[in-house]
């Protein structure tokens, strides 16, 4: 058939999301999940739905979630917007600022997904290149940002795990002449975040996910925050009822069980440190992480040759092919148990002589 799609769409792959295989007794770090169950307030919450909320439709504007995270982080409701997973507040925002005459700038590597957004927008992309083997936030980014509309940070970066040092991150935002935004799907690991940039910098966007630190991957859930300028524009976006009646209240439920959140973290965290000493001892290059994964290069940096091992044995890890890439793989943190799989099945591979 004569392809009626516009060109940008003939000439995209489309983004690959880490498989989601349903081989029985897998140990799965592949998709950055949480391991533990979302907090069985967020389950009550959902049971109790009435068929009534199902039948009507849902809130549009997601209010009551969204006057609790606007209370939680101290701006006004109307500087939040909610989505269907945090891909959905990505798609407005790439939607809202990105054309083939506004370039966005994305930093290499980070969300594969950005460049695929990118190219539905039919939008150049410029790529910079994070520096040296940790990754670090390159000093003349603005630089090569010039003539971006939009520029895309990930903190802490995924895959690399790393946090950029907020200062250098606040005076992106002070210095680039468009919209900067923070995706912060793994921020409630890390030591610290940039929401509060957010009052001082009208032209930044944070977004943030329920998907990893919440345990709500199935459930589809995130938010954005930003100045009421850029919320009202971005809802001018939105898919009129983005958000189901049942993830609006399980959601909700989960977000004000503050305490659940802070224990699961808490043992991911921990968790991440041993895994991450283990790794080293093995002779691993394995930088620091702020996030729920670790990005960790195998001694004779065959990633490739790794992630297979690994899967013939039942783990399933992320591997993404590339000159610079292609050396690691991307381990989420799993259980203690899962953990202690991964590492004996490691050992048995690399342990030294
Ligand atoms: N941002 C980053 C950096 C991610 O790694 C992911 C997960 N793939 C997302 C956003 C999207 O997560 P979700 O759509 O599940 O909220």
């Amino acid at each position: 058939m004569k392809s009626y799609f516009r060109p940008e769409i003939d000439a995209l792959a489309g983004y690959t999301p880490g498989e989601q295989p349903r081989m029985r007794r897998l140990i799965k770090l592949n998709t950055n999940e949480n391991p533990y169950p979302p907090s069985p307030r967020a389950l009550e919450a959902m049971r109790a739905v009435p068929g009534e909320a199902m039948r009507r439709y849902p809130d549009p504007a997601a209010d009551a979630l969204c006057e609790a995270i606007a209370r939680r982080f101290g701006v006004a409701r109307d500087q939040v917007i909610a989505g269907n997973g945090s891909d959905d507040i990505l798609t407005m925002v790439f939607r809202a600022f990105t054309d083939p005459v506004r370039p966005v700038a994305v930093l290499e590597p980070s969300y594969s997904l950005y460049p695929v957004l990118a190219a539905m927008q039919g939008a150049p992309v410029i790529r910079i290149p994070l520096a040296g083997d940790d990754f670090a936030l390159p000093d003349d980014v603005l630089a090569q940002a010039a003539g971006a509309n939009f520029l895309a940070v990930v903190r802490p970066n995924a895959p690399t795990g790393n946090a950029f040092p907020k200062p250098a991150v606040r005076a992106l935002c002070a210095g680039f002449d468009g919209m900067v935004m923070i995706d912060e799907a793994y921020a409630d690991f890390a030591d610290d975040n940039c929401m509060d940039l957010v009052k001082e910098f009208p032209n930044l966007v944070v977004s943030r996910t329920f998907s990893k630190s919440y345990s709500f991957a199935g459930m589809r859930l995130g938010f954005a925050v930003s100045s009421p300028e850029v919320i009202f524009g971005l809802n001018k976006l939105k898919d009129s009822y983005n958000l189901d009646a049942v993830t609006q209240a399980a959601g909700l439920a989960a977000f004000e069980d503050a305490a659940y959140l802070a224990d699961t973290v808490a043992r991911i965290r921990r968790d991440r440190e041993l895994l991450r000493e283990g790794l080293l001892k093995l002779g691993f290059q394995v930088g620091k992480s702020e996030a729920n994964f670790l990005f960790a290069a195998p001694p004779d940096g065959d990633g490739e040759g790794y992630f297979r091992y690994l899967r013939e044995n039942a783990v399933i890890v992320r591997y993404f092919p590339g000159p610079v890439t292609g050396r690691y793989v991307r381990i989420t943190v799993g259980t203690p148990e899962q953990n202690k799989e991964l590492l004996d099945l490691t050992a048995k591979r690399f342990k030294k002589a």
